[in-house]
């Protein structure tokens, strides 16, 4: 077994800091290289202290002095790179045999898609950057021969489902004898709340899901569901599925991640603590099962799973993800786009959470209107998202 040299892009987020804890539990096969951060630069300091990080990324000079203020005086400090740029090198860097992508948004693709084209194995937290440009990064895996590893919990429960013979390239068709993919959602903290109060409901009412604790991004797409949306499109990519045969059930618990349901009336399931480490440490142990730091489930003191199917009018923003996906890749990165800033609008309370599926709904119906935009490249694609985000701003405005 070689030890693996661990790049962690968003080290300071929910993703990155559970990624470091399992790394920590494994010091004779894993090792940190480089951990990145865009805001909290004091935090990163101390990740890279405790984790002997030799390479640090910051977003610009402002936050390269944060860090070396916060920096032991006296003590080695880890290299600084900084920018964007230098987030890109960094993930294709030699000295990584390992990515963890777990930047927040669409700002985490080039990085993402670097780290695949130099050949590594990804761990893929960042779900918008195959929703933005799916068919280019798994593309861009396959001719690499990068090993692409899903970290979200779902698509991790489904590679944990599907058969463990063959994997070691990205699927261009699904799996033999699957029939569908069935993604679990818990259906967020506002799923039995009276429709008429949802235009009231405040960002940290919003924020506090039931049963996970996550990014603030990731916890408001949670609450409209547009997170379930971004995975239907994300297990479309990862398992090469058509979007027909990728099924949504609400499952109130969070226990059963994710399933694969087979020709033969089989459907596999896997059941954990809603505890991201697990996931993780299926990817970075992988073909090995390794100890995550999680606790086991009780069954017995669980009582009871329950399923239901997603209500389209109380989560219009799912509807809204299963369009774009119909749609074509432009809708798909213009839906990703207009929702992350729409969210922002409303973590600023500049907008309210039923206004998140207006913004979105009024993006995709103006590129409709326009002719089909050009995307072969990365750029096509940055360029795309841009112009959404502006429109999506003016949207907001209005709202
Ligand atoms: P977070 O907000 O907690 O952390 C985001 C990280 O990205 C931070 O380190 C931040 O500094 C960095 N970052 C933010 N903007 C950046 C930019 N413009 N450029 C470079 N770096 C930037 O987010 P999170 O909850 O850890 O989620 C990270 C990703 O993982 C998201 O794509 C999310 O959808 C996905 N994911 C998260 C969870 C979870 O449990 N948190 C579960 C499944 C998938
Ligand atoms: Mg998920």
């Amino acid at each position: 077994m070689t030890p693996q040299r661990v790049c962690v892009l968003g080290a300071t987020g929910s993703i990155g800091e559970n990624t470091l804890d399992v790394i920590a539990r494994h010091p004779e096969r894993l090792s940190v290289y480089a951990l990145s951060a865009f805001s909290r630069i004091e935090r990163l300091a101390q990740l890279a202290w405790d984790a002997r990080a030799e390479v640090v990324v910051v977003p610009d000079d402002s936050a390269r002095q944060r860090f070396a203020q916060a920096w032991p005086p006296g003590r080695k400090s880890p290299e600084v790179r900084v920018g964007a740029h230098a987030l890109e090198q960094t993930a294709a860097d030699a000295n990584v045999t390992t990515v963890m992508a777990a930047i927040v948004g669409a700002a985490g693709l080039p990085a993402a898609m670097a780290a695949a084209r130099a050949g590594k194995r990804v761990l893929l937290a960042n779900k918008e950057a195959l929703v933005a440009a799916g068919s280019l990064f798994m593309a861009a895996v396959r001719e690499h021969g990068a090993q692409l590893l899903p970290i979200d919990s779902e698509h991790n429960a489904i590679f944990q489902c599907l058969p463990q013979t063959g994997r070691e390239q990205a699927p261009v068709a699904p799996e033999k004898g699957v029939r569908r993919l069935l993604l679990t959602a818990s259906g967020g903290p506002f799923r039995t709340t009276a429709l008429d109060q949802l235009s009231a409901v405040t960002p940290d009412q919003a924020c506090a899901h039931p049963n996970w604790r996550m990014g603030r991004k990731i916890s408001v797409d949670s609450a409209t569901m547009l997170n379930k949306g971004l995975e239907v499109i994300e297990a479309h990519w990862l398992f090469a599925m058509p979007v027909e045969r990728i099924h949504v059930v609400i499952h109130p618990q969070s226990m059963v991640h994710s399933m694969v349901e087979y020709e033969d009336g089989s459907i596999l399931a896997q059941l954990g603590q809603p505890d991201m480490r697990t996931p993780i440490a299926v990817g970075l142990g992988f073909p090995d099962r390794i100890e995550s730091g999680v606790g086991l489930l009780s069954l017995a003191s669980l009582g009871r799973l329950d399923f239901e199917e997603p209500d389209l009018h109380r989560f219009p923003c799912l509807r809204l993800a299963f369009e774009a996906l119909a749609a074509g890749q432009a809708a798909c990165i213009a839906l990703n786009a207009a929702n992350e800033v729409a969210v922002a609008h409303f973590l600023g309370e500049e907008i309210r959470f039923t206004q998140i599926a207006h913004v979105i709904e009024g993006c995709l119906n103006k590129l409709a209107r326009q002719a089909t935009p050009h995307l072969a490249s990365l750029d096509d694609v940055l360029a795309l998202d841009a112009q959404t985000r502006l429109v999506a701003r003016e949207f907001c405005l209005v709202q």
